[in-house]
């Protein structure tokens, strides 16, 4: 056994901390220090007694996740104090309530979705799927539970040498299978490369070991070579006034271990082992123009091979990468790759959309950091597909390449590749798609499952009466079309459920009975199906033989025969009040006077005005009479629980209130633009307006006063129209 100094230990875990606060000082706003520290004191007070499987002071693992979050992925406090705190709620008594007490909810919520996804490749293969899933939801939730997650990966990776063998091969195989992926969409190009790379020495350390050894026995004549290739450039360039700094890169070992298997070659006939990378300090405004002057420049001295010509600074690619590559041919014969960019575009490529954002004037880290949590749910916004079906997808879209075409106008999109027609349809508009009959590609006349090509400029050709069938799902490859898909079937299913139910309905009217919760249940035994919905949907569909509920007449004569139990008024009312109807009768019912539906009672035809009540009837809801009504006396002295107030609305409160819940993302003149639409577009008097934003979403209680459901489908139908809102619901 070793001893171990502890006086020391405490001072190494005292520097270690001082290391990343040091770093992280950038990053902070007032009281974020020390928060940071009272989540250091919490880990460390939390895994006291812990020691890695190293024999390291347990702390050093939350301090170290921590320090990759600010150093390599460019986080801020939240996930500063998210990592520190990481493991504490799975491996201690600590529980969320408590980090959610001491954090806030913010951080509760991380640190409850990286505990979650820890156990997700820990149960059987059946249930991996099912926790990839979950992962993935949680990403949606925050992705910086992702961030720190791939942090905490990244540093067990780094330490993976203490594991056991067994523990080595499945920790090291998760990462490949999808955290590599992860960091890759997510644009952490330097954290996935590493990820890689120690996938490769933990799984084939032989191949590893012959890669690395190669790299670096040709290191000096490979830096030889680098030196005199870049010498001419350097020269012309700061002739230029350009202010650049060119390196030589070695490709990753993976990288290469990957060509070497692709193209069936040896280590020496990998003709680019590594990049030039030309890093160019430049203000915002004239990137562009300096990166193709730096262009120039490189192919006046090298000739350029016009196919490996890769423009992503005019159309960075869907992860955030700008960069300018060029392949040129060396003065010994020899190709050579050249990455043109900038400081800000090379900080991107190696930390990802978190660096991105620290360029954006007027945002701070982590606010932009939202805005792009956003972008990655649109990425993940998917329904419900099976968990398989969702893991299938989101990894073919993880490792898809991209194809690039043109709207009509000129616009660019760009789709995962392998994309059709209908995809673009579908990312065009939803609605577009879904009446999708072809499209016209660079003029020409194209099926639906037409496969795009780079370049080519699509205009879709539609029609009213086309709809989404289930082919269509084999057409398209992006997830978007896909989750599109599936939600027009499953309506279309809702639709044939509806005319079933209608059928029914108008059956059992025939036999003289109605449709009870009761004759349901009952018909849903009788031809064996698995819900109310699926029986509808079969007899909408002509699969159930309608002539059938016949033979249900015998069982209900039975049925009424027995005494049927007279519903409770308050749950009764409760149940339709959900059901709001056409205010046109303009009738307040209930205590509450609310706008329920109800029949007027044909004994006394109350018309407006007229003093009338409301009776609770078994089978057709409430029904309306006037307080003069001759069964008036009977209705009230016998049936008195089953009475509501029923009151008219004078004609000046013609109008009713409603509330609606706005959500959207979170933008500047947002409120403005909801009152102009509602006060001044559509003359609505607002009660009340909340709004509540959190992690870049706007959620906006809004109460208005309407005159009917027409006036508040219109004012919702403005709403939506508003730059940033998503979503509006109403709600009572
Ligand atoms: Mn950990």
């Amino acid at each position: 056994m070793i001893a171990v100094d502890l006086e020391e230990e405490k001072k190494e875990i005292i520097r270690r901390y001082r290391k990343l606060l040091r770093k992280a000082k950038p990053l902070l706003k007032d009281g974020d220090a020390k928060m940071i520290k009272k989540a250091f004191n919490t880990s460390l007070e939390a895994h006291k007694d812990m020691r890695r499987k190293s024999g390291e002071p347990y702390i050093y693992h939350p301090l170290e996740v921590a320090q990759i979050c600010v150093d390599e992925i460019g986080l801020g406090p939240t996930s500063i104090i998210s990592a520190l705190l990481h493991d504490v709620v799975e491996d201690t008594d600590m529980e969320i309530s408590d980090i959610d007490r001491m954090f806030g909810k913010k951080v509760g919520r991380i640190i409850d979705g990286l505990t979650k996804i820890s156990g997700v490749f820990d149960e059987g293969s059946s249930q991996q799927a099912e926790n990839f899933r979950k992962m993935l939801l949680t990403l949606s939730e925050d992705v910086r539970v992702i961030l720190v997650k791939l942090a905490d990966r990244l540093h067990n990776m780094r330490t993976l040498a203490s594991m056991p063998r067994h523990k080595q091969l499945k920790i090291a195989s998760e990462t490949i299978y999808i955290y590599a992926p992860l960091a890759h969409r997510l644009g952490l190009y330097a954290i996935k490369s590493e990820l890689e790379d120690l996938y490769l020495k933990y799984t084939d350390r032989e191949t590893y070991d012959s890669i690395a050894n190669k790299i670096s026995d040709t290191k000096v004549s490979r830096n030889k070579f680098i030196r005199q290739f870049i010498k001419p450039l350097q020269n012309e360039i700061t002739r230029t006034g350009l202010n650049v700094e060119i390196k030589g890169r070695p490709k990753s070992i993976h990288s290469i271990w990957n060509k070497m298997k692709k193209q069936n070659v040896s280590f020496e006939e990998v003709y680019d082992l590594f990049a030039i990378r030309i890093i160019i300090d430049t203000e915002l405004e004239l990137e562009k123009a300096a990166c193709w002057q730096v262009y120039s420049i490189v192919t006046d001295f090298y000739q350029p091979n016009p196919d490996r010509l890769r423009d992503w600074v005019s159309t960075p690619r869907s992860n955030g990468y700008e960069s300018l590559h060029t392949t040129v041919m060396s003065a010994t014969g020899q190709w050579v790759e050249v990455q043109i960019r900038t400081v800000r575009m090379d900080e991107i490529a190696e930390k990802g959309y978190a660096a991105h954002w620290k360029y954006k004037e007027n945002t701070s880290n982590e606010s932009g950091l939202e805005q792009w949590i956003m972008k990655v749910r649109e990425i993940l916004e998917q329904n419900d597909s099976s968990a398989i079906e969702f893991v299938d997808d989101f990894r073919s879209n993880l490792f898809q390449e991209e194809v690039f075409v043109f709207t009509p106008k000129g616009d660019l999109k760009t789709l995962p590749y392998g994309a059709t027609a209908l995809d673009f349809a579908f990312d065009i508009h939803t609605e577009i798609g879904a009446h999708c009959l072809g499209a016209k590609v660079n003029q020409k006349l194209v099926p639906l499952n037409y496969k795009l090509k780079n370049g080519d400029q699509v205009e879709i050709l539609t029609s009213k009466k086309q709809k989404p069938n289930e082919d269509w799902l084999k057409y398209v490859v992006s997830s978007k079309a896909k989750s599109r898909i599936k939600d027009a079937l499953k309506e279309e299913k809702k639709d044939a459920a509806a005319d079933g139910k209608e059928i029914i309905v108008r059956k059992l009217g025939q036999l003289k009975l109605k449709l009870t919760n009761q004759v349901l249940d009952q018909l849903v035994e009788y031809f064996g199906t698995k819900t109310p919905l699926e029986l509808f949907y079969r007899v909408g569909k002509g699969k159930i033989d309608h002539s059938e509920i016949k033979k249900f007449q015998d069982r209900q004569v039975e049925e009424q025969k027995r005494t049927r139990r007279i519903s409770d008024p308050e749950v009764f009312k409760g149940e339709i009040k959900k059901v709001r109807k056409k205010d046109q009768d303009l009738l307040l019912i209930g205590e509450d006077m609310d706008v329920v539906e109800y029949k007027f009672a044909k004994c006394c035809n109350p018309i407006p005005g007229d003093d009338v009540f409301g009776f609770v009837t078994v089978s057709e809801g409430i029904k309306i009479h006037r307080t003069t009504c001759p069964n008036a006396v009977e209705l009230l002295s016998n049936y008195g629980y089953r009475v509501i107030k029923a009151k008219w609305t004078s004609s000046q409160d013609r109008s009713f209130l409603a509330g609606l819940k706005v959500i959207g993302t979170d933008r500047i003149g947002m409120i403005n633009d909801i009152s102009n639409v509602i006060s001044s577009e559509l003359k609505v008097n607002m009660r009340s307006l909340s709004i509540d934003t959190e992690g870049g979403i706007f959620e906006g209680e809004i109460h208005v006063y309407i005159e009917d459901t027409e006036h508040l489908e219109k004012l919702i139908e403005n709403l939506l129209k508003i730059d940033g809102i998503v979503n509006i619901n109403r709600f009572t």
